[in-house]
């Protein structure tokens, strides 16, 4: 069935007209494959031919207007990747890195914030984006709830800062409590606001925390940044495997690089720290790495501490040295 729908897609939209003359998008190495078809929406990524002077944003109006005349229930999703990333590099950040995770509540947004205070401490300029518009939570992290952002003269936001490290946050820009339900445009332009509204200066790294799932915000997100790579988080379950697939999944299909996955609350310690107990089950996330060829950047254990810590928006090296070496051992594969 998937299969035979991936075949009628590419029957539509195989050999539209650009310009005067008719393309193939398969045989030019347009159209990447396979097509993400969900019950829902329908996922298309293509990517420039360097060889081919076209109007892309013809190919892209063709293709929607196509599909959805013909699929009018499914939304359609059409992302275009650069062949080189490095044509998009905004000019003030060097690199943006995504963490991701599938699910909530394995601690993605502890990773990020630690990975940024790890960064920062060693004298790097850095910048936090809290993406997950669902759960917003970097702003409580670095308890900075009630620092209302001011504007700059070119009327950019000048950013909260905690530990050097400058954090701009959706939860900041919207009442607390509120339910947000923004979805593709709304989603976009609020991105687009904490990127490009915002005076970062210049920044080494800028750790953007996803939300959970793998929804728009994944889609925009490589649509309109430069994205230099990803940090998946998991916990040792089974189960949270099954939602961290499904992110592999998208960043693969988007083509933004997996540098790799973070095993977060992995065991638990004894009082004395000298045996570990893998209560959540041992083994699962190292096998998943092994299977999808992703890099096993190492774990965390389950610290009452830095839980606590964050609570208070409380960050320590000392307190925290597993921590520490974990977020500098990933920072050196970025050259930092
Ligand atoms: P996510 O961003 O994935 O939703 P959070 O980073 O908000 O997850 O973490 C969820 C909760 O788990 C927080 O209360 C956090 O302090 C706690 N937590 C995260 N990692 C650890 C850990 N290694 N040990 C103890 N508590 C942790």
């Amino acid at each position: 069935m998937e299969k035979n729908q991936q075949q009628d897609i590419i029957k539509l939209i195989d050999n539209i007209k650009v310009g005067n003359s008719k393309i193939s998008l398969l045989e030019n190495n347009i159209l990447l494959l396979p097509i993400n078809i969900k019950p829902a929406a329908i996922t298309i990524i293509l990517q420039k031919n360097p060889s081919l002077e076209l109007d892309y944003q013809e190919i892209i109006k063709k293709c929607e207007t196509i599909l959805s005349k013909k699929l009018p229930a499914k939304k359609i999703n059409i992302i275009l990747t650069a062949h080189d990333k490095n044509d998009r590099k905004l000019k003030n950040i060097d690199k943006i890195i995504l963490v991701a995770s599938g699910k909530g509540g394995v601690g993605k947004s502890t990773i990020t914030a630690n990975l940024a205070y790890v960064a920062a401490q060693s004298g790097l300029r850095i910048g936090i984006i809290d993406a997950d518009i669902y759960g917003p939570s970097i702003h409580h992290l670095f308890d900075i709830k009630s620092d209302k952002p001011s504007l700059s003269d070119d009327k950019k936001i000048i950013p909260p800062m905690k530990y050097g490290i400058k954090i701009m946050s959706i939860g900041s820009m919207v009442e607390e409590g509120k339910a947000i339900i923004w979805r593709g445009p709304m989603l976009g332009k609020a991105l687009n606001n904490l990127f490009y509204g915002t005076d970062w200066q210049e920044l080494d790294i800028l750790f953007v925390d996803m939300p959970p799932g793998t929804g728009d915000t994944y889609i925009t997100m490589a649509k309109n940044f430069p994205i230099h790579s990803s940090i998946i988080v998991s916990t040792p379950q089974k189960l949270a495997l099954i939602d961290v697939e499904r992110s592999v999944d998208i960043f693969t299909k988007t083509n933004i690089k997996i540098t790799g996955i973070i095993e977060n609350m992995a065991y638990l310690t004894d009082d004395n720290g000298k045996t570990k107990n893998y209560i959540f089950g041992s083994g699962n996330v190292e096998q998943f790495s092994k299977e999808n060829n992703i890099e096993y950047l190492g774990c965390l254990p389950i610290e009452a501490k830095l839980s606590a810590n964050s609570d208070h928006g409380k960050f320590s090296i000392e307190d925290n040295k597993t921590a520490y070496q974990l977020c500098k051992n990933i920072l050196n594969k970025f050259n930092h």
